[in-house]
C-alpha cells in the first residue's frame, strides 16, 4: 500500500564478523580479522539494497539487490544470501551468493529480521528521499508468474478481445448508464481508468464532463487506446493514456473517482481486483469514489443430470482396455478427476438451483488487497426440492454506486447473458436431498500465481430415508478446482436458450420461480438485448 505519510525506512549498519563470496568455484574470503565488515541497508541508489564496506571503503562485487534476495540460515551465527544476477536475456542470468558471518546470535537475528522488513518494504515501494519510489519488482511482479502475465496481457493487447467485451452490451451498456446518469460524480472530477484496454470507459467519463481522465492499460493496447482517443478530438484533451501497470505508473495528480471494469469469471478470477484496490490505495484522495464499489459472488447448490452424466462421460475415453493395443485404464482415474476439476462455464436455467443462494459481499472501498489472497466461504443451504444435488452454482455482480442513480451490473441466471455467463462447480458424488433439507459445506479460494485461484469446495446433508440412524450420517462430496481452467460449454446445446431471444421483463418473470428475489432488483436490470460472445477471460 502506498504510504502517504511519507514514512522512510531508516538505514541500518550492521557490523559482521566476516563476509566472503561463495562462487561454484572459489571461496574467496574478504574477510580480516584486523579490520570490521560493516553491512549497510541502502536505498542511496533508487534500488534497496544491502551494501558492505571495510574501514569505510566498499567492497566491490557483494552488494545485494533485496528485492530480488533470499537469505538464508546456513547455522547460529552464519548466514547464505543468494541474488540473482540478470544478464542479457533470461539464460544469461545467474545467482551469487554471499557468505555472512555474524559476530553472535543477536545480531544474527536483528540482522534476519531488519533484511525481511527491508524486504517488505521493497515489495510496498520505498519512498525516497525525494518522494520517488524505488524502482524493484512491483507488486504485481511478486504475486504473478511472468509467463502468465505475458499471455495474459498478450491476450488483452488484441482488438478482438476488446471488441468482444465491447459488444456485451449488458455489460457496456451498464457502465455507460452508471457513468451518464452519474454525471454529477464526473463533471470537473480527476478520474482514473484501472485498465483502460480500449479506453471505452475513459471516453464516458470524458462524456460525463471529468476534468482529466487517466486511462492506465499494462498490454499493448494502450496503443490503440490512443488513436481511439486521438479520434474523439472533443473527449481527447481531457484524457491522458499511460502505458503501464497500475501497481508501476505515477500519476501527476491525485484522483476523485476511480472507474474500471476488473470482473473475471466468478469475479475474481484473473486477479484483477487486487490491481483495482491497488490503484485505491495509491491514486485516490480520500472519500473518492469507487466505479464500481461492490462486488457479490452468489452461489446455490443446483441438481443437472445432464450436465453431470456429460462430465462423467468425458472420462469413459480411458476406460479402453485395447486402444490399439494399449491398456488405458490405468489413467481413467486422472482423467475423471481431471474433468471434474473444470468449472463449468455456461448460462443455465434458473429453475435448475436447489434452494435461494446465498452472498457473499466484497467491499471494494474497504477491503484490503490481501484479503482476496484467500476467500473463505461457509455454506448453508435449505432445499427447496427433494433432488439429487450435483454441485454449486456460482455468479456475481457490481454496484455502481452513484449520488444520482444505484445501478446493478447482473450475471445472474435467468437475467440477459453477459460474457461472463454463470459457473458451476460439479461434484464427482451427488448428493441426495429432501424438501426442507439444510445443505452446508464450504467454498473455500485460494490464489495462486497465474492469476487465478485454486476452489476447494465440499457440500453435506444428512442421510435420510429408512436406511440411516437418525440424525446421523453425512453425506459429504467434495471437490478441488482450478478456477484459470474452466470448461466453456457454450458449443453444447443450451438448457436456456430462448434467454439469447427474450426480453429482460418477460425472462423475469419466468424466473421469478425459485430464486433470488433479494438479489434482483428488477428496476435496475439494464433493458438492453443480450449478446452472446465467445469464451474469453473477461
Ligand atoms: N476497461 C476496458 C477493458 C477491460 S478488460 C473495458 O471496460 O472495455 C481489463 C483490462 O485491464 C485489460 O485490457 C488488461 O490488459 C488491463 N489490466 C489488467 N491488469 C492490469 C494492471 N495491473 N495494470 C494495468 N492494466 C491492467
Amino acid at each position: 500500500m502506498d504510504d502517504s505519510s511519507g514514512l522512510k525506512p531508516k538505514e541500518l549498519e550492521f557490523t559482521l564478523a566476516a563476509v566472503s563470496q561463495f562462487s561454484s568455484s572459489s571461496l574467496s574470503s574478504s574477510s580480516s580479522s584486523s579490520s570490521s565488515v560493516i553491512a549497510r541497508f541502502s536505498a542511496d541508489s533508487g534500488v534497496a539494497e544491502l551494501r558492505f564496506h571495510r574501514d569505510s571503503e566498499f567492497i566491490d562485487g557483494f552488494n545485494v539487490d533485496i528485492g530480488t534476495s533470499q537469505l538464508f540460515k546456513l547455522g547460529p551465527v552464519q548466514s547464505l544470501c543468494v541474488s540473482e544476477i540478470s544478464g542479457a536475456g533470461k539464460e544469461k542470468s545467474y545467482s551469487r551468493a554471499v557468505t555472512i558471518q555474524f559476530r553472535n546470535e543477536d545480531e544474527s537475528r536483528d540482522f534476519h529480521s531488519a533484511f525481511e522488513q527491508w524486504q517488505k518494504d521493497v515489495i510496498q515501494g520505498i519512498h525516497l528521499p525525494n518522494g520517488a519510489i524505488a524502482a524493484s519488482k512491483s507488486k504485481f511482479d511478486y504475486k504473478i508468474e511472468p509467463s502468465s502475465a505475458k499471455m495474459y496481457f498478450h491476450y488483452y493487447g488484441q482488438l478482438l478481445h476488446q471488441q468482444n467485451m465491447l459488444q456485451d452490451y449488458v455489460r457496456t451498456g451498464t457502465y455507460y448508464a452508471a457513468v451518464i446518469e452519474n454525471r454529477v460524480d464526473f463533471t470537473g472530477r480527476v478520474v482514473v481508468d484501472v485498465g483502460a484496454g480500449s479506453g471505452i470507459l475513459s471516453l464516458f467519463a470524458a462524456q460525463a464532463g471529468a476534468k482529466h481522465v487517466y486511462a492506465v492499460e499494462a498490454s499493448e493496447m494502450a496503443e490503440y487506446a490512443r488513436k481511439l482517443i486521438a479520434g474523439n478530438p472533443a473527449l481527447a484533451q481531457r484524457i491522458t493514456v499511460i502505458k503501464g501497470k497500475v501497481e508501476e505508473v505515477e500519476l501527476a495528480e491525485k484522483a476523485d473517482i476511480l472507474i474500471s471494469e476488473p470482473m473475471g469469471t466468478l469475479l475474481v478470477n484473473e486477479r484483477m481486483l487486487e490491481s483495482y484496490i491497488i490503484a485505491r490505495d495509491r491514486f485516490l484522495v480520500p472519500n473518492a469514489k469507487m466505479f464500481p464499489s461492490i462486488g457479490r459472488i452468489h452461489m446455490a447448490p443446483f441438481s443437472d443430470e445432464y450436465l453431470f452424466v456429460e462430465i462423467a462421460n468425458k472420462a469413459l475415453f480411458w476406460q479402453q482396455q485395447n486402444y490399439y493395443g494399449v491398456d488405458l485404464t490405468p489413467l481413467y482415474g486422472s482423467a475423471f478427476q481431471g474433468y471434474f476439476s473444470q468449472p463449468v462455464v455456461d448460462a443455465f436455467d434458473p429453475r435448475l438451483l436447489v434452494s435461494p443462494p446465498l452472498c457473499h459481499v466484497i467491499d471494494f472501498n474497504e477491503i484490503k488487497e490481501e484479503d482476496l489472497f484467500e476467500i473463505d466461504i461457509p455454506l448453508k443451504f435449505i432445499a427447496s426440492v427433494g433432488t439429487r444435488v450435483h454441485g454449486l452454482a456460482c455468479w456475481f455482480d457490481v454496484l455502481f454506486n452513484g449520488s444520482a442513480v444505484q445501478r446493478w451490473l447482473t450475471t445472474a441466471p435467468g437475467a440477459p447473458t453477459t460474457h461472463w455467463y454463470q459457473i458451476r462447480c460439479v461434484l464427482s458424488q451427488p448428493i441426495y436431498v429432501m424438501a426442507g433439507q439444510e445443505i452446508t459445506g464450504r467454498l473455500h479460494m485460494i490464489a495462486h500465481n497465474a492469476q487465478s485461484y485454486t476452489m476447494y469446495l465440499s457440500l453435506s446433508a444428512k442421510m435420510w430415508g429408512p436406511g440411516a440412524v437418525q440424525g446421523g450420517i453425512l453425506q459429504t462430496a467434495s471437490g478441488k478446482l482450478d478456477l484459470k481452467e474452466p470448461y466453456y460449454r457454450m458449443s453444447q446445446p443450451q438448457s436456456y436458450t430462448m434467454a439469447q431471444d427474450q426480453q429482460p421483463q418477460q425472462l423475469l418473470q419466468a424466473q421469478a420461480i425459485p430464486i433470488h428475489t433479494e438479489d434482483l432488483d428488477e428496476a435496475e436490470l439494464l433493458q438492453q438485448p443480450s449478446e452472446n460472445t465467445g469464451p474469453q477471460l473477461q
